[in-house]
């Protein structure tokens, strides 16, 4: 088909005009965190898909043991990256350091208020795959799984919190939006609760969530993250929206 004159002006003047728009729009870009996706490596041995079907709200079966609450939950956190892999690095911070300090005080924070059992995937600065973390949270039948990070983006003006949950799965929606709903009183900018495929919250058998505080490429929200009583704020945060997942209240 010959394009019209016409036609081509208007495209070259929607292709100018939306310039501006988009830059200034930088802040709210669409682009998922940069998390291990679901191909990055084979499933774990011990990942069962129908558990994870059942557990995450999306089976009709009625009665399995999946959807028996109980009172104590095991709960396992997962400190992002570590050992070989820094994470994001910006503004003097590493992204496996600041996440392993905000795990290891929610941890604190859950076990001296709420009856829970709770297991982190690692307390130190150690290596681990994804399917590390994965065999763990499965190994331990945890009833949820939250997963520590910290945000990054090619230019430093994207900033803020956002958390996410594996497409489809209506219990780690809920999870994701309760420790949402907690975080945000810390950020001025707020970039939703989101779906991605990250290998982390596909493959472990329980409901899942992926929060990502903050972007290191950002120096507000990196200097932030020094804070250890803006951590501390975090940690409780994310406590306190896994009470609001678990207890409902
Ligand atoms: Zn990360």
């Amino acid at each position: 088909m010959k394009m019209s004159k016409t036609l081509v002006a208007a495209l070259v003047c929607t292709s100018i005009l939306s310039t501006p728009a988009l830059a200034a729009k930088d802040n709210s870009i669409n682009a998922i965190a940069p998390e291990g996706l679901s191909t990055s490596e084979q499933a774990p041995a011990n990942y069962n898909p129908a558990l994870k079907s059942a557990n995450d709200g999306k089976s009709s079966a009625k009665g399995t043991e999946a959807s028996i609450e109980v009172a104590n939950p095991i709960i396992v956190l997962d400190p992002g990256h570590g050992g070989s892999d820094p994470g994001a690095v910006g503004n003097g911070i590493e992204e496996a350091a600041v996440v392993l300090d905000i795990a290891t005080r929610s941890k604190n924070y859950i076990v001296a208020n709420y009856p829970a059992t709770v297991h982190m995937t690692r307390t130190a600065n150690t290596t681990l795959t994804l399917a590390d973390r994965t065999t763990f949270a499965n190994n331990k039948g945890a009833n949820f799984f939250v997963s520590f990070h910290i945000n990054s983006y090619s230019t430093t003006t994207p900033n803020g919190l956002e958390t996410y949950y594996y497409p489809g799965s209506t219990n780690g929606q809920k999870l994701a939006t309760d420790l949402y709903n907690k975080l945000k009183a810390n950020y001025s900018t707020l970039r939703g609760v989101k779906s991605a495929d990250f290998y982390v919250l596909h493959y472990t058998n329980m409901p899942a969530s992926l929060g990502e505080t903050g972007f290191i490429s950002n120096a507000t929200d990196a200097t932030n993250l020094k804070s250890a009583t803006f951590k501390q704020n975090l940690a409780v945060a994310y406590a306190q929206g896994m009470h609001v997942y678990w207890w409902g209240f």
